[in-house]
């Protein structure tokens, strides 16, 4: 009897199906949401090739993935319609890395190491279909003036947030960002936002490299491209040059290759603060070159997820501070996921950030 659905269905390595799947029942904590725009992530596309394992107890699908997703409330579950929280028609934004407010690290306010996530599109169904359900802990109503499609972004954003406060940029400061996608991106914006003197984007395809400087990158360089005009063979020699030697003051690696991250302890300089954000594979090992590292008095920091950083992000996007939405490269219906998603991983035609719109 329930009503259907259209959603795509995850089950294993490069098997999506569209599917039609009954509508998601509300419990007592949870929001139903009319998904109205869905980003593709870099872990999407990492579970969809198998890469890394889904967040359900087997690992596997069946799962909807999407996790970066916008909508418009539907129903709302006894609880938040107890608190009067959300009404049906309201534009939300969904964090998917929804804590229980309920174990220590929550109440230590280390919410991205709740014991007990529950995380849309990750371990339960999320945004790659019609209707997703929240928890009402983790929805957040969007400012009239931001879009569904810059609202998609505010979970990326946070995450990039959350680095960017590791990263303690000072006014003035020479920053370095390795890895030119949307990510490295929004950072720079972020970066230029809360006072960077000068931004550094560092990367291996011009095509990003160039909308980097649009985005504020003072200096963009190819570190793998000898063809390339902004090929540098030695960078950090280059960065010595635009420092007078003293090298970086910061640097944050959103990109997952363990050689940008060594290279970015290498090109950084006294009492350095290097981040490091991308998610790297399994088995990787850094490097680091100790006694340098020791007597430079440099801090090394992991950023994981995004805590306490969502109302930093949704700021950042209404008040203009980053543009999100031109990182859109396109927009596809709900049918074509799949196809998307492997054009993503093979970059046909220059993506940058891709949308669904069920
Ligand atoms: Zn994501
Ligand atoms: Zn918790």
């Amino acid at each position: 009897m329930a009503e259907k659905m259209k959603a795509q269905v995850f089950y294993e390595a490069e098997k999506m199906e569209m599917e039609e799947l009954p509508i998601p029942e509300v419990t007592d904590i949870d929001v139903l949401v009319r998904v109205k725009n869905c980003g593709i992530c870099g872990s999407d596309i990492s579970y969809y090739f198998g890469l890394s394992p889904v967040g359900t107890p087997t690992g596997k699908g069946p799962l909807v993935l999407g996790h970066e997703f916008t909508g418009e409330v539907v129903e709302v579950g006894a609880v938040a319609r107890a608190m009067k929280l959300f009404q049906p028609g309201d534009r939300v934004v969904v964090n998917p890395v929804q804590h229980c407010n309920a174990c220590y690290a929550c109440a230590a306010g280390q919410t991205n190491l709740c014991a007990n996530l529950y995380v849309p599109g990750v371990t339960h169904n999320g945004g790659f279909a019609e209707y997703a359900i929240s928890r009402y802990t983790g929805l957040f109503k969007l400012p009239d003036t931001v879009s569904y499609a810059a609202g998609a972004f505010t979970e990326p954003l946070a995450c990039a947030v959350y680095g960017m406060k590791k990263l303690e940029i000072e006014p003035g400061h020479f920053v370095a960002i390795f890895g030119p996608g949307p990510m490295g991106l929004m950072m720079t914006q972020l970066a230029k936002a809360t006072g960077a003197g000068k931004v550094a984007l560092i990367g291996t395809r011009d095509y990003r490299l160039e909308e980097g400087r649009k985005w504020g990158a003072d200096y963009i360089f190819n570190v793998s491209d000898p063809q390339s005009p902004y090929y540098v063979e030695n960078l950090k020699e280059a960065i010595a040059d635009l420092t007078h030697g003293a090298l970086a003051h910061r640097a944050i690696v959103p990109t997952s290759s363990n050689a940008a991250f060594e290279q970015a302890i290498d090109i950084t300089g006294n009492a350095a603060i290097i981040v490091h954000f991308g998610l790297p594979d399994t088995g990787d090992v850094i490097h680091v070159p100790a006694l340098s590292t020791h007597t430079m008095d440099k801090q090394i920091r992991f950023s994981w997820l995004a805590p306490l950083s969502w109302p930093t992000a949704i700021r950042a996007i209404s008040e203009g501070l980053v543009d999100v939405e031109s990182l859109v490269s396109s927009t596809v219906p709900l049918e074509e996921t799949g196809q998307a998603i492997r054009d993503l991983r093979s970059r046909v035609g220059d993506p940058m950030k891709v949308q669904v719109t069920p």
